[in-house]
Formats: structure tokens, C-alpha cells, sequence
């Protein structure tokens, strides 16, 4: 694969456009190996979180793969039922992971409760240094708006459904006001809608497959991109999304899908 471009984080650091998802790869050989192979081929960014229970495979292939630590950026997650002891469930991921620093920490849900102890604990892991940046995930405008009353660091990070069939222009608007990166997950929207026929159309215009026309849309919006597979072939087709770009009309009507 032609490697991935980087988009720079609000605090400055660098993190790859696109990269792999792990939900629901189990741990141990199919999480290790799939990384592996990613990493192999050129993906450059993990996304694990406490939830999936995959952090040691991905642990272990990141060490084993041969790459250099600071050119890989791995993201994993808070659950909220570790929302009452954050610094414990950083420590515990941590010790899972064992790769010396996680790249961006995320608050995986809103938290409803107890919102203020949760962002100020993971301020104070990003002061830390263990933590490159932090961000959240599932933020809605509303509850970014009210994180940012509060909140000493900006989140880096937003990462949120999104695909031409989950298109919140609102969300991206606003995180791009606040200097928020938007990512996107399930941009392949879990397969479910792989077979539609205008994505199907414009794929065979660029001579592409409906997958790589759904992750480029996300790169057309500036929005890193994380699908996840553990098929070889797959992994390999989602990678090679970088030698083509898609026109104003492909993307309006890729935008009115939603
Ligand atoms: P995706 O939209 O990435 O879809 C994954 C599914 O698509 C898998 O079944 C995969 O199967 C299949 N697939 C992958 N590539 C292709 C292809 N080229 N052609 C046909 N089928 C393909 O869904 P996810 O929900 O997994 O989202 C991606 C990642 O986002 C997650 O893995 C996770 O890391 C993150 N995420 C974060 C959430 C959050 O709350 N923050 C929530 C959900 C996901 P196969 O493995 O066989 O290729």
C-alpha cells in the first residue's frame, strides 16, 4: 500500500489518516495475526479498546512486527464501568498492551454521571506522557459542548460512526470548529451496506470495490478511517485507497445517502 497520510492532532501530534479496527477479533491467534498482516502491509494505526479483549494480541504483534514503536499509533479505550477508577483502567490496558505508551486514549461513551473526575483523570494520564493525546467517542454536539465548559485539554479525537449512510455533517462541523478530529468507525457500516447500488456505480467508475470507495470518502472528508478486517484479502483491498480520489459529484452523492 502507498502509505497513509498524516493528519496533525490539536496538541500537534501526527496520526495516520487510516488504519485497523479490532471490534470483535479474538484474542489471541485471529487478533495477532490480522495485525500482523496489517502491519505488514503498511497500516500504521490500531484501534483496540478494554472492551474488545483484545489489547495483548495487539500488544504483542505491534512489538513483534519488526516496525518501529513511534511509527505506529495505537488507540484504546475507557469502558464506562471503569469510569469510577479511570486511572486503574489506563494502568490495567497499559500492562495489557505493554508497547512503553498509548497514542490516543478515548472516553469510549458520554458519561452522563460523573463527567468532570473522568476528563480531569485522563488529563491528568495526557500530563502524564504516557498518553500522546486523548480524546472521546460516541460525542454528540451537545455533549462536546458541554465537555469543553469544563475541560483544560480539547479532545483530540471524536470517534464516532460515520459512512455515506451515517453522515452527520452537524457533528464534523462542529468538531472541526472546536479543532476536533473526527474518526470514523464502522465506515464500512458492518457490511451491511456493501451491495448499494450507487456506491456500486461509482466504484466501477474509479474501477475500485464498494469497500474502498466508502473508506476514501471518509479521507475525502478528512476524517481518519479505521475498517476492520480479518481477512487477508480484505485487508489488502481496504489498504489501496490512496492512487485515486473521488470527484465533487461522486462525493455530493455519496453525502446524500445518509
Ligand atoms: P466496519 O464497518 O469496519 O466493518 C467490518 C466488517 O466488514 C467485518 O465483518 C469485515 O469482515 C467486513 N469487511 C471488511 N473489509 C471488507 C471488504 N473489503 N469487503 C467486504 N467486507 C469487508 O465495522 P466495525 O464496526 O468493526 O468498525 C471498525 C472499527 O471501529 C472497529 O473494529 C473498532 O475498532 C471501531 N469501533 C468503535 C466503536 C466505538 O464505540 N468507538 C464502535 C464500533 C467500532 P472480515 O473481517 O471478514 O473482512
Amino acid at each position: 500500500m502507498r502509505p497513509a497520510p498524516q493528519i496533525t492532532l490539536n496538541n500537534g501530534v501526527e496520526m495516520p489518516i487510516f488504519g485497523l479496527g479490532t471490534w470483535k477479533m479474538s484474542d489471541g491467534t485471529q487478533c495477532y495475526e490480522a495485525v500482523r498482516r496489517a502491519l505488514d502491509i503498511g497500516y500504521r494505526l490500531i484501534d483496540t479498546a478494554t472492551l474488545y479483549g483484545n489489547e495483548r494480541s495487539v500488544g504483542k504483534a505491534v512489538r513483534e512486527s519488526g516496525v518501529p514503536r513511534e511509527e505506529i499509533f495505537v488507540t484504546t479505550k475507557l469502558w464506562p464501568t471503569d469510569f469510577f477508577s479511570p486511572e486503574k483502567a489506563f494502568e490495567a490496558s497499559f500492562e495489557r498492551l505493554a508497547i512503553e505508551y498509548v497514542d490516543l486514549y478515548l472516553v469510549h461513551w458520554p458519561i452522563p454521571l460523573i463527567p468532570h473526575s473522568v476528563w480531569f483523570a485522563m488529563e491528568k494520564l495526557y500530563e502524564s506522557k504516557r498518553v500522546r493525546a486523548i480524546g472521546v467517542s460516541n460525542y454528540h454536539i451537545g455533549d462536546i459542548e458541554k465537555l469543553l465548559e469544563y475541560a483544560h485539554v480539547v479532545p483530540a479525537v471524536n470517534q464516532v460512526k460515520f459512512s455515506p449512510f451515517d453522515y452527520e455533517e452537524e457533528v464534523l462541523k462542529c468538531c472541526r470548529s472546536h479543532c476536533i478530529r473526527l474518526e470514523a468507525y464502522s465506515p464500512l457500516t458492518r457490511g451491511a451496506h456493501l451491495d448499494d447500488a450507487v456506491v456500486a456505480a461509482i466504484a466501477k467508475k474509479h474501477r475500485k470495490t464498494p469497500a474502498q470507495i466508502m473508506i476514501r470518502w471518509c479521507i475525502e472528508h478528512e476524517v481518519a478511517v479505521i475498517p476492520k478486517s480479518s481477512s487477508p484479502r480484505h485487508l489488502a483491498e481496504n489498504a489501496e485507497v490512496f492512487d485515486f480520489s473521488l470527484d465533487g459529484e461522486d462525493m455530493q452523492t455519496l453525502n446524500a445517502l445518509s
